[in-house]
């Protein structure tokens, strides 16, 4: 049966009632099929759909309402002003990222030249925004998932950095570099505890990696590994900047200072829901 714009949008809307957004949902994947603004779909709501279009949006639509996040549907999300191919081997982006990013600019000048690592990079947001933003600095990102690996890099080179970015397949928990090697370490680890990731959503439980997301029983098992072997390999007032969960603020700062007295001036900062966020560091 042949259908208008605007009448497929209706039907859409109501299929997918029981996920976030649903009359967003069905136009994010109208738009898509179509290869159109949204605004347009409001500007040709009479247009008639081939029946090789709706079959199309048939089939996203359906994997919208078995719970598949948009991103994964679309193979896309934006972060940070960039558009970043993404895909189920990869942890979606999430908006308060981006802080980790503004921290960045707080410390470096648009000119700076430094070198960087990112680990755990997954889609390469941090290191590929960064690269963009920096376009003196010289990075490398590190992930253990080699789908991951392919994903970032081709993100790098929509972006026009991979001449300044590397990527490497490894245990980012593992010793990776050489002392004194870097200006700037940062990292979006997996940090949400066992409990927690338990009653997550269906959204992230069935679709996103588990890997980029669980860190042992009290979310911390990746820091704990990996704060030795990035004060190592931080130069003299280098800085290391972690995405952290909500919950682990005051835990983090006891734990460098306790741990890792090489470390000073460690700063928590909130997102924008008041929640801790961002840990920053300097090294001696
Ligand atoms: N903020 C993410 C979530 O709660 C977790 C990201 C991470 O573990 N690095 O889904």
């Amino acid at each position: 049966m042949s259908q208008s714009i605007i009448e497929l949008l209706q039907v859409c809307e109501q299929r997918l009632f029981a996920v976030d957004s649903p009359r967003l949902s069905a136009e994010l994947l109208i738009a898509h099929v179509l290869e159109c603004s949204r605004l347009d779909l409001v500007l040709n709501k009479d247009r008639m759909l081939a029946s090789a279009e709706l079959s199309q949006i048939e089939e996203l639509v359906a994997r919208r309402e078995g719970g598949e996040p948009i991103a994964y549907i679309l193979g896309s999300k934006e972060f940070f002003g960039l558009d970043f191919e993404v895909a189920q081997g990869v942890l979606i982006p999430r908006p308060e990222t981006e802080h980790l990013v503004e921290a960045v600019q707080e410390r470096f000048s648009p000119d700076a030249e430094f070198l960087f690592a990112d680990l755990g990079t997954g889609s390469g947001i941090l290191a590929v925004t960064i690269a963009t933003l920096f376009p003196n600095a010289k990075g490398v990102a590190v992930d253990l998932s080699p789908e991951a690996l392919k994903i970032a890099s081709r993100n790098s080179v929509t972006h026009g950095v991979s001449d300044r970015v590397s990527f490497v397949q490894a245990d980012f928990t593992c010793p990776l570099f050489q002392p004194q090697s870097f200006d700037l370490i940062v990292t979006n680890p997996p940090y949400v505890p066992l409990y927690e990731y338990e009653s997550a959503s269906h959204e992230v439980v069935s679709f996103e990696p588990r890997t980029a997301l669980v860190s042992g029983i009290d979310g911390l098992d990746h820091m704990r590994l990996l704060l030795p072997h990035v004060e190592k390999a931080l130069r003299s007032n280098g800085s290391f900047l972690s995405e952290i969960g909500y919950q682990h603020g005051d835990q983090l700062v006891r734990m460098f200072t306790d741990n890792w007295p090489e470390f000073y001036d460690v700063l928590i900062r909130k997102d924008l829901s008041g929640h801790d966020r961002i840990i920053i560091s300097q090294r001696r």
